[in-house]
């Protein structure tokens, strides 16, 4: 994603935009620390002008935030879904993380949501494991353990955020 597809956004200010571009040539999640560490040439001075930025991008869905990591990625197709519910595959040994939408899942939570009086604001599921690209170099390490750890769905800390995922 290039960082110019919101430079249109009418309502980002500056430091939003800085930190938007900023995330958006991260090639894992990046703490509000890494981001100003890299903003500071730019003006930024103070976590908070970072938080502040990030918390408005979140509110606008260009930025998702990975909770098991502490840590905030641009999203990946800000104009393409509505983030009823956003997944994200992190490997643990690169920091890679992919995000998807799934509506079949989706579907399910809000069906739970319903029957429960629950109202869903938000759900986020978020997979560890092994990238492609990690396994395929751990499989050819002739050390390699036989049996690789298998890829893990562990549940967002906050049970408001991913409500009961019973999945199959
Ligand atoms: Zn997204
Ligand atoms: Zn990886």
């Amino acid at each position: 994603m290039s960082p110019a597809t919101h430079t249109h956004h009418p309502e980002l200010t500056k430091h939003q935009t800085l930190v938007l571009s900023a995330l958006s040539r991260e090639e894992s999640p990046a703490s509000a620390y890494t981001l100003l560490a890299h903003l500071q040439a730019e003006g930024l001075r103070a976590p908070q002008q970072v938080y502040r930025a990030l918390d408005k991008l979140i509110e606008y869905g260009l930025v998702h935030r990975v909770e098991t990591m502490n840590s905030f990625v641009a999203c990946a197709h800000p104009h393409e879904h509505q983030h009823g519910l956003v997944v994200f595959a992190i490997c643990d040994q690169c920091g890679h993380v992919d995000e998807f939408s799934d509506s079949a899942i989706e579907k399910r939570l809000k069906g739970w949501s319903k029957d429960n009086s629950f109202r869903m604001s938000a759900a986020t599921v978020e997979l560890h494991g092994q990238c492609l690209r990690c396994d395929g170099v751990a499989a050819a390490a002739t050390d390699a353990p036989a049996a690789p750890v298998p890829a893990v769905a562990k549940p967002a800390r906050r049970a408001r955020k991913a409500p009961a995922a019973e999945l199959p």
